[in-house]
């Protein structure tokens, strides 16, 4: 075999074989274990280049690679990019008729194959995987690989008996390497891919899915508040291109309405007022619109489509600025699949994620819809035999509603408990359906559970979302631009500096668990007597903004009482927070709700509204986002060009992107503002707790005048 390919051969075969310049990030690595002969599972987003690492391996070694694939659009897709190659390409599934999978076969045991595209069940055909063992494959590659787990969200039970075949179609002596691609994969799904498959001493690929240029604000914000606050957010031409997220279809076209009729900021000097191209883009559109509106996305005719899930699979848009979810997603999956969508070009931009507690209720509405009882998958199985029988014969048969034996019948299918062929007859299938259902209702749960520990972490959010699909390493790295990492730099979710209550209150926290090991936060509170002076809200808030400055640690836990599991969240103090006196200076910033500009209006405004105004006038309130360049005297315009030298030089040194040591605008602020001290410079509007820990010393000292 070939193995310990040189660097220059490889991008050679990249280069003549696919017209490729260079590898992307990730692939030159896997390609080269992929010809080595490693087993391996390669873990990296959706069109990060995940075929390649398979298909450049393969021609490589030579001979054949079996590609195993779940969805026919996706084999033909990957064998028609081949085929335009000038590849030898032949694809065996369902759609095709028997004279091609007939002259597949013949052209695979002649050798002439370079690639072999299969569906999992096919292996179920008698006499079909003896028929491939009888030549020595180049590799196996198992795509969608998440398909494996029961665990994964779109699992296939034919998927699960690759398992048992793979012995055989490996071969003796040096076993043909399986290599398993996927882009959704957490910890536990990933265990499960390599134990299904069987892997030998597999080399794991997890990476790619930091996103550098995406800044992530979550913000809790009531559901009637909403469309205000994304309609301000949009009416600023540079926050374009945008995707809104909408939660029902509804929704969706009310809140297009509403952009659409949303004056654009800009344009000014101009007598028309222009207005937000904005439109809804939903499954229950015809097929026509649907198309009609990606189009007009795509071409920049329209700039902002709310969709529900259903939008965005097909379209390839480099510029989108800003992704908006005004509702909590199901999964963190989808969540990261979505806002993946911004920011294609590397530009910067903003993510928003807004929720409160009501989105708990709609998701379990959305979970009892998607996944019925087991009682009405069991009124279809019963009613199944094993002479196939037409789906409306059947429907007749059973007592559900209509979409409720649709969800009924597909659960069913999904899981094997019914088989339908292409002519729309259902015959009963296995008895095992019952429990991979469960599990898998139950998985889908849980992921819900993740998503809304996302919004109540206090972790920085691209991490959290890197560590969530596995990437241990990558997750201990902060992103430095999240409103976690950086409150000052939200745009809409408003921080504020701490009263003197406030202060006390942190006294109080840290003298009450300062002789302990850790509180339970509810402990804590109901600890502090803090009657009238914050609520349970407000003391969560404060909690977090001590976790953002260091000073505390919140650990998720639970305990188990009469069978049932109980989740409270630890509190332990941090080195720092331990030397905590009352005198001791304190770069904390609160959530305060969001920024005025965004909130609602009017004298019927809940508290929020007024929370809001309060908070104007307090001498933390950052600088109005859209606020134009500052103009500075000469001596600032002096200061300015020295931090942006210094800028320049640490953006070097860390290798970030030089925004992200500090952007412009606050280069301006701090600029204007000459610092003189660090209460000073932490008032400065983008100078987060975050930076100022960084790099607040070099500020100050470039700002010192020592001229
Ligand atoms: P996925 O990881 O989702 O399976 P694909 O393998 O389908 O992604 O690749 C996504 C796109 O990226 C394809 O159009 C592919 O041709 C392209 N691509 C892959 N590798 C490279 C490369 N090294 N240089 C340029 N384009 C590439
Ligand atoms: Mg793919
Ligand atoms: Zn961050």
């Amino acid at each position: 075999m070939a193995t310990g390919v040189e660097s220059a051969n490889l991008i050679a075969l990249l280069r003549s074989v696919f017209g490729f310049a260079v590898f992307r990030a990730g692939q030159e690595a896997v390609c080269r274990a992929a010809i080595d002969g490693r087993d391996l599972l390669l873990v990296m987003p959706t069109g990060a280049g995940k075929s390649l690492c398979y298909q450049l391996p393969s021609i490589a070694r030579g001979g054949t690679a079996l590609v195993i694939s779940p969805l026919i659009a996706l084999m033909d897709d990957q064998a028609a990019k081949l085929t335009a190659l000038g590849l030898k390409v032949a694809r065996i599934h369902s759609g095709l008729d028997r004279g091609v999978a007939r002259q597949a076969c013949v052209d695979y045991l002649q050798g002439t194959l370079q690639f072999l595209f299969i569906a999992p069940e096919r292996l179920r055909v008698p006499g079909f995987p003896e028929m491939l063992a009888k030549r020595k494959l180049a590799l196996i590659a198992i795509d969608e690989a998440h398909c494996i787990s029961q665990w994964g969200h779109d699992f296939r039970p034919d998927y699960r008996m690759l398992g048992q075949h793979l012995p055989g179609l490996r071969g003796e002596g040096d076993p043909t390497p399986v290599l398993a691609l996927t882009a959704t994969a957490t910890p536990s799904v990933q265990a499960d891919i390599l134990a299904q498959l069987g892997m030998k001493k597999p080399v794991q690929f997890i990476h790619g899915f930091r996103r550098d240029n995406l800044a992530i604000e979550v913000v809790e914000l009531p559901v009637p508040e909403r469309a205000e606050a994304i309609c301000s957010l949009l009416a600023n031409p540079e926050r374009r291109p945008a995707i809104v997220y909408a939660t029902s279809r509804k929704n969706a076209e009310k809140l297009a309405e509403e952009l659409s009729r949303t004056v654009s900021r800009g344009g000014a000097g101009r007598h028309s007022a222009k207005r937000i191209p904005a439109a809804a883009y939903h499954a229950g559109l015809d097929s026509e619109t649907r198309e009609r509106v990606q189009t007009a996305f795509q071409a920049g005719e329209l700039e902002v489509v709310v969709a529900t899930i259903a939008f965005g699979m097909g379209i390839d848009k480099a510029d989108i600025r800003t992704v908006i979810h005004a509702g909590l997603p199901a999964t963190l999956e989808g969540y990261y699949q979505e806002i993946g969508r911004a920011g294609r070009d590397g530009a910067p931009s903003r993510t928003y994620l807004m929720h409160s507690y009501a989105d708990q209720k709609t998701h379990d509405f959305f979970l009892n819809r998607d996944y019925p009882p087991v009682e009405h998958l069991n009124q279809v199985h019963r009613a199944l035999t094993d002479e196939p029988q037409q789906v409306e014969e059947l429907r007749g048969a059973v007592r559900l509603g209509e979409e409720e034996f649709d969800k009924a019948l597909e659960k069913l299918e999904i899981h094997g408990g019914a088989r339908v062929d292409f002519g729309g007859n259902v015959t009963r299938g296995g008895t095992g359906w019952k429990k991979t259902y469960a599990i898998q209702a139950q998985y889908r749960a849980e992921q819900f559970e993740k998503v809304l520990r996302f919004t109540t972490s206090s972790e920085c959010r691209m991490a959290a979302l890197v560590r969530h699909f596995g990437d241990v390493e990558d997750a201990s790295r902060a992103c430095g631009i999240c409103d976690v990492c950086d409150p000052a730099g939200a745009v809409l979710r408003q921080f504020r500096r701490p009263s003197p209550v406030d202060r006390e209150i942190v006294q109080s926290i840290v003298d009450d668990l300062r002789p302990v090991d850790y509180k339970a936060t509810g402990t804590l509170q109901r600890n502090l007597e803090l009657g009238g002076r914050m609520s349970r809200n407000e003391f969560d808030s404060l909690l977090e903004a001590m976790v953002r400055a260091g000073l505390i640690e919140i650990e998720e836990a639970e305990f188990e009482k009469d069978g049932e599991v109980i989740r409270f969240r630890k509190v332990r103090l941090t080195e720092r927070g331990l030397e905590v006196r009352p005198t001791t200076l304190l770069a904390l910033l609160i959530s305060d709700g969001i920024v005025e500009e965004f909130g609602s209006r009017g004298a019927s405004a809940p508290p929020r509204a007024r929370k809001s105004k309060a908070s104007a006038a307090r001498p933390g309130k950052k600088a109005e986002p859209e606020a134009g360049p500052v103009q500075l005297s000469a001596a600032g315009e002096t200061l300015a060009a020295r931090l942006r030298e210094w800028r320049a030089a640490e953006a070097k040194r860390l290798g970030l992107p030089a925004y992200m040591v500090l952007n412009d605008r606050t280069i301006s602020a701090v600029a204007q503002a000459r610092p003189a001290n660090p209460n000073q410079l932490l008032a400065v509007s983008g100078m987060g707790p975050g930076k100022m820990e960084k790099f607040g010393e070099a500020i100050l000292g470039l700002c010192g005048g020592k001229e």
